[in-house]
């Protein structure tokens, strides 16, 4: 029978301490008995390394600069860590700061130790500077991602650890952004990881920084509200080794103190008086087998009447970091809630050291620690038989990573940017996630520095290279693959202004018409007799092909009527006479469309063509062509502001133009509908539609229902005017419908 006291959890040591605690390399050996002596060598190599790397600088402290190191590795070697990683804890400020390079590392101490502090040296550049809650998320996920084996993770912890113990040595204007990070950032990954005392330490130094004042007032209260106590906890701790003894159990128990950050972080957020927040006292009862801490609930359920409601088997139902206990909360002595924890060594291994557990536990097992506790954590054991089956620690880091973010794949570009993207994400995804550039002329893809087709799935970890070429463009049968928003429409973009064909179509229409207003009937071919005309012509235009030239009409980079006019001078060279009559109808006969004839427009010019958003005109609408630079045609109506306004600054881009007589597709148009708010309401005004033959293309509601009505915004496809006042009649005759418009320069006017 025995029963242990352990004493109060204690304050974070000072920083005078710790530094004294971790100047020589001999403190750190006598924490190093669990290695091999081969490993020790090892380990003793790096530190002489280290040391020498760094030998003259100075911490903030004025002590050598090795000391820093070595506190690092002291902390990995607590959490049992192997040769790899404590070699990587020594070395890992050394290539930041020594200009000692990778190959150097690999060369001296083989390429896993390298890598851990290639990763570190990578996880240190990383400067989390924004306050936002979202921010923070995702900068703890990418230091998750970013490190690409747990061991990273550890040692960067226990880097910020003994930086935190220190942080009272560095100028005090770094304090708040240090301790910000550490609370927002690294402390919230010790507790995902399961680290917990960790967690608590850097809570409490970050508190301890960034409230300093308030800090030391929550001490004194706390150290006075303990003293008040003293009597109680006594109490407490005798009636429950009596107990435990009465029935010949072997259990430790420890008193347990809220940290002074959790006291602080629940005044805060729930509101609460100091009283309300530490008149609650805590022990743990540690047992020796799982089966224990159920008999130890049934005692202590006898010795004190349980709270209703506050009992929770976290042993059945572990949670998702891996933690395992049974809590209750009792009615001690005086009528004060006390609260227990209840669990096995195996248990407060993994709660107090999480992730870190996991190299603890290999000691223990030699220790003769039960196999039964030892499967007390499922996901903890899952985490070790990966490790035990395979011995591949990317692997067992990918399964923790899996556990704690199933969204998201992080990725990395060839200089280790990274990328996140979604699960099933596809090599097109991850190009067009870097740049719309990359995606556009994305010709082939290395991941891991193999070759591998587009439509690869992206995999954690991948190191992705996207092979290039500026004369490629995108291929639509990637939207059979690509998983992203982002990359869909780019794609879709690219097809759009990529479609050179239709340009090329538009641009001969353009020519023809304007070289019928010379008189000529029809466009000349490319072959003979014409051949020479062509390769003149050409020579004129700067232009390589015929192609080329129609291309470049039709997206507006040449004026049709200049080329015409050369063409029909070259055709005259060759005796071939302007047709009088044409000239004088084609000339005179239609308005404004002096000296070009007007582009007929039926619907068929698909990309090349465009149709302006504030005013989409339709056939009967009167309408005018403004030829962009390099942008191709776009139609406004001829009363547009949009186009007024164009056309004061740039009339010469206009062209005249007009509908053909049979337009060989529908034409978008707006329409707004102002509707009482009601029930059914959508469906009546979707019915006058149906009934006029419209079909909806896109709806916007706009929510000022205060006024009791509200405005759809419709785009509709009909054929022509005409079509469109039917549905705007119909749409006024509907109840419901306080007024329906054409929507033209963002503005209504009826159509
Ligand atoms: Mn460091």
């Amino acid at each position: 029978m025995t029963t242990r006291k352990v004493s109060p959890a204690t304050e974070p040591p000072s920083s005078a301490e710790v530094n004294a605690a971790s100047a020589s390399f001999a403190r750190l050996t006598s924490k190093l008995d669990y290695l091999s002596a081969a490993d020790l060598g090892q380990v003793r190599l790096a530190y002489r390394f280290a040391d020498e790397a760094h030998l003259g600088q100075l911490r903030n402290s004025g002590e050598p600069y090795i000391t820093h190191p070595i506190a690092v590795a002291a902390q990995c070697a607590e959490w049992k860590l192997d040769a790899q990683a404590l070699m990587a804890a020594l070395l890992h400020d050394a290539m930041e700061d020594c200009d000692i390079s990778k190959p150097d590392l690999i060369e001296r101490f083989g390429s896993p130790v390298a890598e851990l502090v290639d990763g570190l040296t990578k996880l240190e550049k990383l400067q989390f500077n924004t306050r936002e809650e979202n921010q923070a998320e995702s900068f703890r996920k990418m230091l998750l991602a970013m490190a690409r084996d747990v061991r990273v993770i550890l040692i960067k912890l226990a880097d910020r650890t003994h930086n935190m113990r220190t942080l009272s040595d560095a100028p005090r204007e770094k304090w708040q952004r240090i301790a910000s990070e550490t609370l927002e950032v690294y402390a919230p990954i010790a507790h995902r990881l399961g680290l917990n005392q960790t967690y608590r330490e850097l809570q409490d130094l970050s508190f301890r920084h960034l409230h300093p004042w308030r800090y030391a007032v929550l001490t004194k209260a706390v150290a006075k509200a303990r003293g008040r106590r003293r009597d109680l906890i006594q109490k407490v701790q005798a009636d429950l080794e009596a107990t435990f003894a009465h029935y010949g159990m072997t259990v430790r128990i420890a008193g347990r103190e809220k940290t002074l950050y959790s006291i602080y972080d629940k005044m805060v957020d729930k509101n609460l008086s100091f009283a309300q927040v530490t008149d609650i006292y805590g022990f743990r009862v540690i047992v020796p087998h799982l089966i224990d801490c159920y008999t130890a609930l049934g005692l202590l359920h006898q010795l004190y009447k349980p709270v209703p409601g506050k009992f929770k088997d976290h042993i059945a139902i572990s949670k998702i970091n891996g933690y395992q206990s049974l809590h209750t909360t009792l009615v001690g002595p005086s009528s004060v809630n006390v609260e227990f924890q209840l669990r096995t060594e195996a248990m407060h291994l993994i709660a107090e050291s999480g992730v870190a557990a996991h190299w603890l536990y290999k000691d223990d097992a030699q220790d003769g620690v039960s196999h039964n506790d030892r499967m007390g954590s499922k996901w903890l054991q899952s985490l070790i038989d990966i490790q035990d089956e395979t011995r591949d620690a990317a692997e067992f880091w990918e399964h923790v990573k899996v556990d704690l973010f199933p969204d998201a794949v992080y990725v990395f570009t060839p200089k280790s940017r990274i990328m996140a993207m979604p699960r099933g994400a596809t090599v097109v995804d991850f190009a067009y996630a870097i740049h719309s550039n990359v995606g556009d002329h994305a010709v082939s893809a290395k991941v891991n520095n193999e070759q591998v087709p587009l439509r690869t799935e992206v995999k954690n970890g991948d190191v992705i290279e996207i092979i290039t070429d500026a004369t490629s463009s995108p291929n639509p049968a990637w939207l059979g693959f690509v998983r992203t928003a982002r990359a869909r429409s780019k794609i879709r973009q690219n097809l759009r202004t990529m479609a050179q064909t239709d340009s090329q179509h538009l641009g001969e229409k353009m020519l023809a018409q304007a070289l019928r207003a010379e008189g000529i009937e029809n466009l000349p071919n490319n072959e003979k007799p014409y051949e020479a005309t062509w390769e003149k012509l050409l020579r004129f235009s700067g232009n390589k092909t015929r192609a080329d030239l129609l291309t470049d009409i039709g997206l507006g980079k040449r004026i049709a009527s200049i080329v015409a006019k050369r063409l029909a001078k070259l055709l005259a060279d060759t005796g071939e006479k302007p047709n009088a009559l044409l000239l004088t109808r084609e000339r005179f006969g239609a308005g404004e469309a002096i000296a070009q004839g007007s582009v007929q427009i039926d619907g068929s010019e698909n990309t090349s063509v465009r149709f302006a958003h504030c005013c989409r005109p339709v056939p009967g609408d009167s309408i005018v062509g403004y030829l962009g630079r390099g942008e191709g045609l776009t139609l406004h109506t001829s009363n547009c502001y949009v186009a007024q306004k164009l056309y004061s600054k740039d009339s010469e881009r206009f062209i005249s133009v007009e509908w053909a007589d049979e337009p060989v597709r529908s034409f978008e148009a707006g329409v707004v509908v102002t509707v009482t708010n009601g029930k059914g309401v959508l469906a009546k005004v979707a019915g006058a539609l149906a009934a006029a033959e419209a079909d909806i293309t896109h709806v916007d509601m706009a929510d000022d229902s205060d006024q009791g009505a509200m405005d759809l915004k419709f785009v509709i496809a009909v054929r022509d005017l005409q079509q469109l006042e039917l549905v705007l009649r119909n749409l006024r005759r509907t109840p419901a419908v306080l007024r329906a418009e054409r929507i033209q320069n963002g503005s209504q006017v009826t159509g």
